[in-house]
């Protein structure tokens, strides 16, 4: 079968090439992948940028598909069934984390894509535990865009302090962002994003995604209007989505006093920030990293339910072999999410 895959460390090393197809193990399935989403992350392996990356492996975390083939001991899935993929391919089970479902945090945590093969290829085995069903009206263009909707669903359900009629700031209008603005809207929460003039397209699909106000801002002015578009004190939550410095700067200026401010982007270097607005207005800092089983759980609820849209999300879809192109149009930033497959539709 055909697979795109990191050959060896270093800088590119990535290639389409012929390999044996796999056959699942006990406790996995053979899943044929319908559609895989381009992230980050694959460009970071691409570049050599992504340290838990084990080549040789196929790239490739955010999939859906068939199952075609059961491995031994499987029970709770059927040949034809549907399904999208937690990005877990294993943990320990036994650390502090796991224990307490943390799983995201566990140091033995194995990513499908990166420390094993995923999903940029015809076919892959995967772990029982890790399928979630399709819910029938999805498509599989939307069902590769799980994975984001599940790290929003982590940031905004189980980190952030979310509650209806809050005020919530988004800073950058990417798959992240945007499917952040989703959850916080199903939460009945209020939601003003933020991006600069390269995110204009990006803002227009906030708009139809149901944000309340969208705003187009110049890196150099602050958000000093926030305290007025909140009609009071400032934002109560913000989500800094683009991992900008520029934004961190905005997003402890525009919180309230008493605030709480979650880091879901990565910056890739330090940055400067004043970090005595945390002190001086006794804002609550947090961070949030990937996803776990029950965010998957409750991320799929919202599809199940559509409260949430990831159409709108999808910005174009390659065959495997003209991967450079969707790389190349991830990497400048034009559109949102672009789309691998690796058997025509
Ligand atoms: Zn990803
Ligand atoms: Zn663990």
């Amino acid at each position: 079968m055909k697979a795109l895959r990191k050959l060896q460390r270093g800088p590119g090393n990535v290639e389409v090439v012929e390999i044996p197809s796999p056959a699942p193990k006990e406790g996995e399935v053979l899943v044929e992948v319908k559609y895989a989403g381009i992230c980050g992350t694959d460009i970071h392996i691409l570049h050599d940028l992504y340290p838990k990356a084990r080549p040789p492996v196929t790239l490739g975390h955010e999939f859906c598909g068939v199952v075609t083939q059961l491995g031994p001991q499987v029970t709770g899935w059927r040949t034809g069934d549907r399904v999208t993929v937690d990005t877990a391919a294993s943990f320990c089970g036994l650390c502090q984390f796991c224990k307490a479902g943390q799983t995201q945090l566990c140091n033995q945590r194995v990513g499908y894509g990166s420390s094993t093969d995923g999903g940029f290829a015809s076919l892959v085995t995967v772990r029982e535990g890790a399928l979630h069903r399709l819910p029938d009206h999805l498509s599989f263009q939307e069902g590769a865009i799980c994975e984001p909707l599940a790290c929003a669903a982590h940031a905004v359900m189980e980190v952030s302090s979310v509650v209806p009629g809050i005020w919530v700031l988004i800073t950058g209008p990417g798959t992240i962002g945007l499917c952040a603005l989703q959850v916080a809207k199903a939460m009945r929460a209020k939601v003003i994003i933020t991006g600069t003039q390269r995110d204009e397209e990006r803002l227009k699909v906030a708009e139809r995604l149901g944000a309340d106000h969208c705003l187009q801002i110049n890196p150099q002015d602050s958000l000093p209007f926030i305290s007025q578009l909140t009609g009071g004190d400032g934002a109560d939550i913000a989500f800094e989505c683009s991992g900008n410095a520029n934004a961190v700067k905005d997003c402890l200026a525009a919180l309230r006093k008493g605030g709480e401010m979650i880091q879901v982007g990565l910056f890739g270097h330090p940055i400067l920030s004043n970090y005595d607005d945390i002190v001086l207005k006794e804002i609550h800092l947090k961070g949030t990293f990937g996803h776990n089983r029950g965010n998957w759980v409750k991320a799929i609820n919202l599809l199940e339910t559509r409260k949430v849209n990831l159409q709108l999300l999808v910005s174009g879809e390659f065959p495997l072999s003209r991967w450079p192109e969707g790389f190349r149009l991830f990497e400048k930033g034009a559109g949102l999410k672009y789309l691998l497959y690796p058997i025509k539709q």
